[in-house]
């Protein structure tokens, strides 16, 4: 075990070492309850095996992770009514990351009846040469 899964929490809750509200589990995943939630069921999916985020997550493993989120996923959407889910996915502190240990947020929501005014933002239409000139930089580097 390296040093950084040694002081990773969701390692240690992979472990055992400290407690989760588990609920769901396979060869390869862990869900369970955010400690902090922003509603009723806000859960998070992980890997057992430490990877820090998208880039350094392995392919087998970020598969079984949105597997097991299109699972338990489903399975919050009847646990609360929810007619929509927002799958949520932060990489690197700057982005809003605080455990760097690879997880899937999965936080039901309510439509109207929802009191959470995250995940929006104002509709700007965007210069279409610009728009292409940014393509552009990201395709040069695929
Ligand atoms: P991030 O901002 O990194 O995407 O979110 C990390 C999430 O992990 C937060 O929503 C936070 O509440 C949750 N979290 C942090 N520590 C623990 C813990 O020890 N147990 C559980 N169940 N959730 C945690
Ligand atoms: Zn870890």
């Amino acid at each position: 075990m390296s040093d950084v899964e040694k002081t990773c929490i969701f390692c240690e809750i992979v472990s055992r070492k400290i407690p989760c509200v588990k609920i769901y589990e396979d060869e390869r995943t862990i869900a369970f309850a955010d400690i902090n939630p922003l509603v009723g069921g806000h859960s998070l999916v992980i890997p057992k095996t430490h990877a820090v985020n998208l880039m350094d997550i392995t392919p087998g493993d970020l598969a079984a992770v949105h597997q097991s989120c299109q699972r338990v996923g489903a399975a919050i959407m009847k646990a609360f009514k929810a007619p929509g889910l927002a799958v949520l996915q932060l990489n690197g502190s700057a982005a809003g990351q605080t455990v760097m240990h690879y997880h899937v947020h999965l936080i039901p929501r309510l439509g109207a009846k929802d009191k959470i005014g995250a995940f929006t933002w104002p509709v700007r239409a965007g210069n279409p040469k610009i728009i292409e000139k940014n393509a552009l930089k990201i395709i040069s580097m695929l």
